[in-house]
């Protein structure tokens, strides 16, 4: 309100930069134990790090199909990896409660500091934080560095297959554990390496798995907007569900064949995941928000030609046009999985009430954000949660 920033009382504070304390204990283990990860994406990776700094007798290695490490970061944020987000947390996961407790205990300010060590120096815009050099590639190369330097053991071109008590069984072999971590990613971006091959594995191990869809991804509808495709518009983006407004959004809006594309509808996406019963799930787009009444002859003063002469021609009202969602793209167009390991199979270590000594990071457990730098947020906080509690798996813990 005028120069003043209302703060809602029920907003979570980001944690100021210089109190964030980093857990840099290093354990005297009497005994070397084995920790073997499951994927080599940024939790996997996140995860041995931390773990080997913190418990430097242990033997840590990671399995990654690929071959090599981060795959998916390099393609992150355009090319420059939206690694966390200084804005308020809420409203921006699914099952809130169980991540935000998670996210608060590392936050970006804790990642700001420890990428800071490692090298890579951030830049934000808004409250998006990048690195500094504006490249994805800083990150691959930084953590890699640090993977080098700790001697971690690396399986690439390895495919887990399935796992046993105590021995991860892999195409080239059999690996005993004390502590299997599953870092595997969903099913979004598969061509990126996770394609939801760990789902089968958890599925025979007895997990219950909520329904893996594709989030943050373009939407279909069921109007025809192949006229416009590749029109940008600025808009306000409002998601209806069976009559009623749940959620809001301005941003830069793309028509693609056949639906809508462009960063405020990929997060309407993650919010039509959130709706799974609904009958009727429509779009309202008003495309001059901030101005009045306009008459139908003035929208080319305000929109592309392509696009006002289209709203004109099917009589579409610039504040009011209504499209009706007919599904979404494939996980070939997410960027992120709505589902996974359903948070009922962790207790708040994460780690399994099913199986002892084994744990789940990362997106492969039912938790996604909106766009922003929160799934990357996410990966790093559950891995960073995970190196703090490597003794507290099992069934011994319960959940907090
Ligand atoms: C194009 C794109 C842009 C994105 N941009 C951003 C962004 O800017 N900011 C943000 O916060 N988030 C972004 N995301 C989302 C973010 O990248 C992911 O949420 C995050 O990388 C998930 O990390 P993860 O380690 O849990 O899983 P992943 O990164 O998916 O890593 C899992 C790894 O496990 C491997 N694997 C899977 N199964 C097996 C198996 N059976 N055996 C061996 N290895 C296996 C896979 O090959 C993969 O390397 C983006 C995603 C995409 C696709």
């Amino acid at each position: 309100m005028g120069k003043t920033w209302i703060i809602p009382k029920d907003a979570i504070q980001p944690t100021i930069n210089k109190e964030a304390y980093i857990e840099d204990k290093i354990y005297q283990d009497e005994k070397s134990q084995t920790v073997l990860i499951v994927g080599g994406g940024i939790s996997g990776v996140f995860a041995a790090i931390r773990i080997k700094e913190k418990h430097p007798s242990f033997k840590v290695s990671i399995f990654e199909k690929n071959n090599k490490l981060l795959r998916k970061i390099y393609a992150t944020g355009n090319g420059r990896c939206n690694f966390a987000n200084q804005g308020i947390l809420t409203k921006k996961y699914t099952n809130e409660d169980f991540v935000l407790p998670i996210i608060q205990e590392f936050s970006y300010a804790h990642i700001v500091r420890y990428f800071d060590k490692l090298g890579i120096k951030y830049k934000s815009v808004n409250d998006l934080l990048y690195p500094m050099s504006d490249s994805a590639e800083t990150v691959a190369l930084m953590l890699n560095k640090k993977v080098e330097e700790l001697k971690l053991e690396i399986h690439l071109e390895e495919s887990v297959i399935d796992y046993t008590a105590g021995h991860l069984i892999t195409n080239k072999g059999m690996y005993h554990y004390d502590h299997l971590i599953i870092a595997a990613g969903g099913k979004a971006a598969p061509q990126f390496g996770s394609d939801g091959s760990i789902f089968n594995i958890l599925i025979k191990h007895g997990y219950s798995l909520v329904e893996a869809r594709p989030s943050l991804c373009p939407i279909k509808v069921k109007e025809n907007v192949n006229l416009i495709e590749g029109i940008r518009a600025k808009a306000r983006v409002s998601l209806i569900v069976d009559g009623k407004q749940k959620h809001i959004e301005d941003g830069e809006l793309l028509f693609k064949k056949n639906g809508l594309s462009g960063i405020v509808i990929f997060n309407i996406s993650h919010f039509i995941n959130a709706e799974k019963n609904s009958k009727l799930v429509q779009i309202c787009i008003d495309f001059a928000p901030d101005c009045g009444k306009i008459e139908k002859d003035q929208y080319v003063q305000y929109l592309h030609p392509r696009l006002a002469s289209y709203l004109v021609r099917n009589n579409l009202d610039i504040h009011r046009t209504v499209y009706t969602f007919k599904g979404l793209f494939d996980f070939l167009n997410a960027q992120v999985t709505s589902g996974g390991v359903s948070i009922n199979e962790v207790n708040s270590n994460l780690s399994s009430f099913r199986e002892n000594k084994v744990c789940f990071i990362g997106e492969v457990i039912d938790v996604d954000g909106v766009c922003g730098g929160f799934n990357i947020m996410w990966a790093l906080a559950s891995a960073e949660k995970v190196s703090n509690n490597l003794f507290a798996y099992g069934k011994e813990s319960t959940r907090t």
